[in-house]
């Protein structure tokens, strides 16, 4: 049975916490963005206060062994000061036991990468580029074996399991998912995941109307399960971005050297004639800011998104387009937004998406709940300093996608079963 960490007694207990401190590091081994590390805090705080010891892990990074540059141990010293005590270090998180032993309430430990193990993932490593399909499933066979181990392994220092992940929530890997089997009475989610499933909620199961999406980014291919769940839910989905031009061209646009998948137009045709049916306002961009080349000092015009001239591209919508948008953002009561409506990490091509997030801003003034989630329109909107002016920013890219795909995810399921 799921536990909650506010009603959890902790007092004497050894709790091991799957947090995600994947954070990037420069070369020097510095930390050049903590939010994962400080997203963690409260959870980790809490455990403690309650006279519980933390047994903290985490992957970093995308190892194929063992492998200094992706040892948490660069990490440590930041970890204990934003915890207020200083935490040890376990240099291999399968042989733990006496650190483990020796751990005091009110004291802290982090064990090293787990992914230093392949078993972390259960997928094999080292396989010949040229291995028979009998040797890849042999390989594959003999690490789901030794996988067990492993999370047994991990297991057996606690007596509880958090699950504070959210970043790495899609994935089914052992501290993520396979080992909560092992606390059957004795599992819980910490508060960011907690936050980021209450947001998720929000959205997907008890949205107010209207509701509006605003899907971008650059590629079709990557959005087409979440504009499929979206045309389930929403009352208006805006489509931008790169991507918004595989629609504007299946309308039968003129869309110039602008990004596009053709193999795509029948799946963008059909998106848009499932959304006539079920009374889904669709909203492409009308206006678009051209460029003649992809930097910063390019020329540019702003054309109608259906007439784009040849050797021009679209890189940012055109101010009619956010017109038009910010009329729809600001009558809805819910908002999601995922993807950049336009090139933001060039200056130049950034107004767009800049306007997006104070639309957001403004639409969250006004009562709506607002949620930022996946990769680049949570980077837009904490570099243009709008993330505390929005109702929630994920923290997690690639699961927050899945979830709004509606996909279970894993690191969800294994908790609440
Ligand atoms: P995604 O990871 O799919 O959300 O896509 C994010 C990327 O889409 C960002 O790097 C943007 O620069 C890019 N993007 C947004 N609009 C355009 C556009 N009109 N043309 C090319 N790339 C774009």
């Amino acid at each position: 049975m799921q536990q909650h960490i506010d009603s959890y007694d902790f007092t004497g207990k050894k709790a091991i916490v799957r947090v995600d401190f994947n954070v990037p590091l420069n070369e020097n081994f510095e930390i050049t963005d903590d939010t994962r590390i400080r997203a963690a805090m409260p959870t980790l705080k809490k455990v403690l206060a309650g006279g519980g010891a933390l047994i903290i892990m985490s992957h970093l990074g995308r190892p194929k062994g063992v492998a200094d540059k992706f040892s948490l141990k660069h990490i440590l010293a930041h970890v204990s000061e934003c915890l207020g005590v200083p935490v040890k270090f376990a240099p291999d998180c399968q042989k733990a036991q006496a650190e483990v032993a020796a751990l005091k309430p009110g004291e802290a430990l982090l064990l090293e990468n787990l992914r230093f193990y392949a078993e972390e993932e259960g997928k094999p490593r080292g396989l010949a580029e040229d291995a028979s399909d009998e040797e890849k499933k042999a390989a594959k066979a003999a690490v789901k074996a030794s996988q067990k181990e492993f999370v047994k392994t991990l297991a057996s220092y606690a007596d509880c399991y958090i699950n504070d992940a959210f970043g790495t929530a899609h994935r089914a890997h052992a501290s993520t998912a396979l080992i909560a089997d092992y606390f059957p009475e004795d599992k819980m989610f910490g508060y960011l995941m907690e936050g980021e499933i209450k947001a998720i909620d929000n959205v997907l199961k008890n949205a107010q109307h209207p509701f509006t999406a605003i899907i971008g980014g650059s590629k079709v291919s990557s959005k087409l399960a979440v504009l499929e769940n979206m045309l389930e839910k929403v009352d208006n989905l805006i489509i931008g971005g790169g991507m918004g031009y595989t629609f504007i061209k299946a309308e039968g646009g003129k869309i110039g050297n602008s990004l596009h998948e053709d193999e795509l137009i029948p799946q963008a045709q059909e998106i848009m004639a499932k959304a006539k049916e079920k009374g889904v306002n669709i909203y492409l961009s009308v206006q678009t800011l051209v460029a003649d080349d992809f930097s910063a000092e390019a020329h540019t015009q702003i054309v109608p998104s259906h007439e784009i001239p040849e050797g021009w591209e679209g890189v940012d919508a055109g101010p009619e387009s956010l017109e038009r948008w910010g009329k729809v953002i600001l009558d809805s009561k819910t908002i999601l937004w995922n993807g950049p409506v336009g090139v933001f990490e060039i200056a130049p091509f950034a107004g767009g998406t800049l306007k997006i997030a104070e639309f957001l801003a403004q639409a969250t003034e006004k009562g709506a709940y607002t949620l930022v989630g996946g990769g680049d329109s949570v980077a837009a909107v904490t570099q243009m300093g709008y993330a505390k002016k929005v109702s929630y920013v994920s923290t997690g890219g690639g699961a927050m996608l899945e979830a709004l795909e509606g996909k279970e995810l894993p690191g969800i399921a294994a908790i609440k079963k």
